[in-house]
């Protein structure tokens, strides 16, 4: 499988109005500009389409194929100076299903103008074919010389919102052919579900108990692409509750250990595994992150789920969060233990408006404070940041949560993508009514959406010296 390095994404309402105005009652071909952000991964480019520039009276022809007059390229170029993005073309072919091929016309309409466009906004001019079924494609035009712009496939374009929807193009994300050993799990959900799930590159951040278990899930039902990312090393008191280490792994790195053992289990004929030694928050990790298409936060800290909830919202990567908390008594005996499951990604609510983590938290690890064993013992009995205690079966219950969040959103099954906020009690044994909540109308994140590295939020740091010591 190839790790293509160019792909688009857009929030679920850009996409929504770019439908809208391009799939046409006549059936005709339509046209429209619109402006990304830049979001840079390690190895991957990713334009997200902040927003769509639709065409006044005039400014674009439609006579079966669709074409524009230079005034609207240069209104459209003149907006993406000034908000200092780049510029794309959308266009439709509505007669077409899956991935888009480039007619001579569509060349010349893109290529031709590339140069100008690059002059304009010093980017590359990024294309987008929407085809009748709702499906995208696209491809930067890049400088590479003096007026040379050639094309680059893209190898995927993702829509994200209450599901993600992903096109791929088969041949940079070639469909995985369903192995043996695949049989009981392709037959749940058919060949396209499994392709659909199985291409997406998936990151799990964190290596504990909870992203061990959903990482061997995602590898056995097909996953081929796979980023784990933790800093930490396999410790004594750890071998309770890692699914994928033994006495021989203490002081190995656990996404090197989880990484092998993940390449044992894995069901897919191509899979490949990218253990990333570095904290979410670390410029390593972070990038590292932002090469996926969704990211499981396995977590304990606020500083690593502001960064992905950064994530979340200004780069388009949907977040699956969980979080386990456990509470004795006076007497040492077991009064409660709840965990919950969630998915922070456009339209719900997101981690900080959930409760997942304390801004003011942040900045308290970010100085070292909670890798300080004083603070953390002069705080009060019960506090969150106090609370370390955990079960191999709680871990279990919350991965297991966390993956079905994950299929929900990729597969929507009966257009049902959003299982809620979901919360789990084990004393007592249940499960409270899920919530369906967005942002607090004050909330910062709904204002970051799609602006990638542009964000203005800076989030990253340099790992606390003691971090993991406790
Ligand atoms: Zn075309
Ligand atoms: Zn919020």
């Amino acid at each position: 499988m190839s790790r293509a390095e160019r792909s688009v994404a857009m929030p679920a309402t850009v996409d929504l109005s770019a439908r809208d105005h391009l799939l046409r009652s006549d059936r005709q071909e339509d046209i429209c500009f619109g402006l990304w952000r830049s979001s840079k991964g390690q190895t991957r480019t990713t334009a997200l389409i902040e927003r769509l520039i639709l065409p006044r009276e005039g400014e674009r022809n439609v006579h079966g194929n669709a074409s524009f007059e230079p005034v609207y390229l240069e209104r459209a170029m003149a907006e993406a100076a000034a908000a200092e993005a780049g510029l794309a073309l959308l266009h439709s072919h509505p007669l077409g299903r899956g991935w888009q091929g480039l007619s001579e016309d569509d060349v010349f309409a893109e290529q031709s103008n590339a140069g100008a466009v690059y002059g304009a906004t010093g980017k590359p001019f990024v294309g987008l074919t929407l085809a009748g079924n709702g499906a995208w494609s696209a491809r930067f035009w890049e400088r590479t010389a003096p007026r040379t712009y050639p094309g680059t496939w893209c190898a995927s374009v993702r829509v994200v919102g209450d599901r993600l929807a992903v096109t791929f193009m088969d041949k940079l994300a070639p469909i995985p052919r369903s192995t043996e050993e695949q049989i009981r799990t392709v037959s749940a959900w058919g060949e396209e579900s499994q392709a659909n799930l199985a291409r997406l590159r998936v990151g799990v951040i964190g290596a504990g108990s909870v992203g061990g278990m959903i990482a061997e899930a995602l590898v056995r039902t097909g996953f081929e692409d796979v980023t784990l990312i933790d800093f930490d090393i396999v410790k004594k008191h750890n071998l309770d509750r890692l699914n994928y280490a033994i006495r021989s792994d203490i002081g190995r790195l656990k996404v090197d250990v989880l990484a092998q053992h993940l390449r044992e289990r894995a069901t897919a004929a191509n899979f490949k595994v990218f253990p990333v030694e570095a904290a979410v928050y670390e410029e390593k990790g972070y990038r590292a992150a932002l090469d996926c298409d969704l990211l499981f936060s396995c977590v304990d800290r606020p500083w690593g789920r502001h960064v992905l909830n950064l994530i979340a919202f200004s780069h388009l990567i949907p977040v699956i969060d969980g979080g386990i908390h456990v509470r004795a008594n006076r007497l040492g005996k077991l009064a409660a233990a709840d965990w919950r499951a969630h998915t922070a990604t456009i339209g719900r609510a997101c981690l900080q408006c959930i409760g997942q983590y304390d801004p003011g938290h942040v900045q308290l690890e970010r100085e070292g404070m909670l890798d300080d064993p004083k603070y953390i013992e002069g705080l009060p009995k019960g506090h969150p940041l106090k609370s370390r205690e955990n079960v191999f079966a709680f871990s279990m219950s919350c991965a297991s949560l966390q993956t079905l969040q994950m299929l929900a959103l990729v597969l929507a099954p009966l257009d049902l993508p959003n299982p809620g906020s979901q919360l789990y009690h084990f004393v007592g044994g249940d499960m409270e009514e899920p919530t369906f909540g967005s942002c607090h109308p004050e909330c910062l994140f709904p204002s970051l959406i799609g602006l990638g590295d542009t964000s203005g939020v800076s989030a990253t740091g340099e790992r606390p010296r003691n971090a993991g010591e406790l």
